[in-house]
């Protein structure tokens, strides 16, 4: 016999209910858990906990999962998404659907019953609601009263014989302390008097969520119960029943609230909770990963962008904050603007493509395939998330483009000299050859040119500017210029100054 004790595997878990799509909130859980698993060569897996009947939605599973994918978090066990693209299910603790063990949760609660930790009770909705109303009333909180706590195990068999509705409820221990090591939030007491005798299985037959996952992390041999602080107050609910079952209890980090600037829990009124929502805006998978990485961890050092390889050989919970995290969706904009940046061409191109088709319909055909690419390179440098993309540079798609000439006058600039500044510069540049017609050399030529006879910069780029693109923001004139050429640039300036006539 070896003197040492093994280290257990790590196996830690996401076990989302479907409740329709993958919260933000959620993709930070199943990250963390992904981190903590794979940065301690563990397993992560997937588990749907789907007891609350009434709030299933149909195709939540199989969203769920394909989102997960999308965005690089694959669980290694339990539920995932086939090579065809169907939900699946592999690993040796299954099944990983709770309403499919439901027998399972049923047998281990008549246990606690057996085992006197547990009891039936027979109390009706309708007393429950009224006890309910009378503890809001006189502001106690608001718990069961213990009444079918001490009937003897023949008197309740008697009833349920007789067809009585039960459920049953945990015999919260009295006056115990219960005290815990949280990974994130150190230290943690209870005392059992503040725990309502929780209800463990339904009238239904369905197990509540403290039994149903408490049976499952045990046979699934989970050793760290990573989730959202909500369940913080549950937590030594959770560890009685661990001891009532004579089981091992796994170790535990409850993470911080993800808020909304205003401090508030992230909610749908302020902004988009789905993590579809993000990703059809055109948010990159890589970057919503590193955003969410960062809501609650912080690496210790200045750096902020990270792969997931990265984020695996960084993650610590000992890094993880305890206070709430600020979804600030300016970062958010900022960071994906950074993997735009650094994303190859071709690569955003494709991704890009239908966007931009989106925004700018038909006219898209209306440019050279080489002016395209241009109009996609100008973009990539500018747009946070690829929805954006095609808004600074519409101008390159239209013939006729309508705008109020007053914009072509610059603010310090009148229009007379706007007209004459135009000319000049039409004629400058019908004289440089079609060859050197980049942005680069556009730029030198007319920045000399301005100088040598004594006008500025103002008075001759803005209305420059505003006569290729008919916007009063765009990018550079020089930029544009070179993607429109030579003719269509001469014939916007043409255009602009019979607008100013
Ligand atoms: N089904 C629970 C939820 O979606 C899981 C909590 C846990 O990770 O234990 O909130």
């Amino acid at each position: 016999m070896s003197l040492f004790h093994k280290q257990p595997k790590v196996r830690t878990r996401f076990a989302p209910s479907p409740t329709g799509y993958l919260h933000i909130g959620g993709l930070r859980s199943s990250l963390f858990e992904y981190l903590f698993a794979k940065s301690n060569k563990g397993v992560f897996f997937l588990r749907i906990e789907d007891t609350d009947q009434s709030r299933e939605v149909e195709g939540a599973v199989d969203n769920l999962l394909k989102t997960l994918k999308i965005v690089g978090i694959e669980p290694e066990e339990g539920l995932f998404i086939d090579s065809e693209g169907k939900v699946a299910e592999k690993g040796h603790f299954g099944p990983y659907t709770q309403s499919q063990r439901l027998d399972l949760y049923q047998k281990y609660a008549q246990n606690l019953v057996n085992d006197g930790h547990a009891y039936y009770c027979f109390c009706s909705p309708e007393r429950l609601a009224g006890l309910r109303e009378k503890q809001e009333k006189s502001k106690k909180p608001t718990r069961y009263d213990g009444l079918c706590r001490n009937l003897s195990l023949e008197e309740a068999k008697v009833r349920i014989a007789k067809g009585e509705k039960y459920v049953i409820r945990m015999k919260m221990p009295e006056n115990r302390d219960i005290e815990f090591e949280d990974m994130i939030k150190g230290k943690i007491k209870f005392n059992t008097r503040e725990l309502d005798d929780q209800v463990l299985l339904k009238a239904d037959g369905f197990p509540t969520y403290h039994l149903a996952h408490i049976v499952d992390d045990h046979l699934m041999e989970t050793t760290h119960v990573i989730r959202a602080e909500e369940w913080l107050p549950s937590t030594p609910k959770h560890i009685i029943l661990f001891e009532c079952f004579g089981w091992e209890i796994p170790r535990y980090a409850h993470m911080p609230m993800v808020l909304n600037t205003d401090k508030s829990k992230l909610s749908k009124r302020q902004g988009d909770v789905a993590v579809e929502d993000y990703l059809a805006k055109g948010y990159l998978p890589e970057a919503l990963v590193n955003f969410v990485a960062l809501l609650g961890w912080n690496p210790g050092t200045e750096q902020e962008i990270f792969s997931m390889a990265e984020l695996i050989k960084e993650f610590s919970f000992d890094k993880v904050h305890k206070a709430g995290a600020v979804f600030d969706i300016k970062k958010l904009d900022w960071m994906n603007g950074e993997y735009i940046k650094k994303m190859d061409l071709d690569k955003f191109i494709e991704l890009a493509k239908p966007y931009l088709e989106k925004n700018i319909g038909d006219d898209v055909n209306n440019i050279a395939e080489k002016e395209l690419v241009k109009a996609y390179e100008l973009e990539k440098q500018r747009i946070f998330k690829l929805s954006e993309i095609g808004e600074s540079v519409k101008f390159l798609f239209t013939e006729s483009f309508d705008y109020n000439p007053q914009i072509l006058v610059w603010k310090k600039s009148d229009k007379a000299v706007t007209i004459k500044n135009l000319k000049s510069l039409s004629d400058e540049l019908s004289a440089y050859q079609e060859e050197g017609w980049t942005a680069k050399e556009l730029e030198e030529k007319i920045i000399n040119f301005v100088k040598d006879n004594n006008l500025t910069n103002g008075e001759v780029l803005w209305p420059m500017r505003v006569a290729l693109t008919g916007q009063e923001k765009s990018p550079t004139p020089f930029e544009v210029a070179e993607i429109l050429g030579k003719e269509k640039s001469l014939k916007r300036l043409e255009i602009a100054i019979n607008l100013l006539k």
